[in-house]
């Protein structure tokens, strides 16, 4: 079955990303639309962006949808994806540190320090609820995409040393914003 059409990816330091994604209700799951989208579209588009991006999760608001609805997959087929609707993080346990990286800020990676394990309770598309136990990458994959339903960006969270090392990148990704934007103004 060929892929759904990737969606075009927000990018740092859009200020889409800093804003808080809003849960899906029991209409919304009952009648597959939210957000003006069919949620089966939308699951597979954003599936389409996350393998094309090859990523490892995405986050409903990456691509600029504002619903609490995230993406994984850290499978080595790349073919065990899991949509979370309405995520909820507990029994957070443990710390770890490990590098990270993200869809909307290419090519800076830096160490977070992140929960070693949790439970994630969440929602199916059908909005039926379910469980599960997760460690390690997963359990980070889980923080990182659930921090974004926040508006919380993995580079928040990093050291000032490793801030430092990256503030060229992060410079580049904010030069780059305002003369998109400049440009979008201008062709009013
Ligand atoms: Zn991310």
């Amino acid at each position: 079955m060929p892929l759904a059409e990737p969606l075009p990816i927000v990018l740092y330091p859009d200020p889409f990303l800093n804003q808080k994604a809003r849960a899906l209700t029991d209409a919304e799951f009952a009648s597959g639309k939210a957000g003006g989208w069919n949620l089966a579209e939308l699951v597979d588009r954003m599936k389409a962006t996350m393998y094309d991006a090859e990523g490892i999760g995405l986050a409903a608001p990456q691509v600029g949808v504002g619903l609490r609805l995230f993406l994984m997959d850290i499978s080595e087929n790349r073919d065990a994806a899991i949509a979370v609707f309405n995520p909820e993080l507990l029994d957070m346990d443990g710390s770890e540190d490990a590098e990270e990286g993200c869809l909307s800020i290419p090519d800076v990676r830096a160490s977070v320090k992140r929960a070693q394990s949790l439970k994630l309770k969440g929602r199916d598309i059908r909005g039926e609820p379910f469980e599960l136990n997760a460690e390690d990458l997963l359990a980070r994959v889980i923080q990182h995409e659930n921090d974004h339903l926040d508006g919380i960006l993995f580079i928040t969270k990093i050291g000032m040393a490793a801030k430092f090392m990256q503030r060229r990148k992060l410079a580049a990704l904010e030069d780059d914003y305002e003369l998109l934007k400049r440009r979008k103004t201008k062709g009013k």
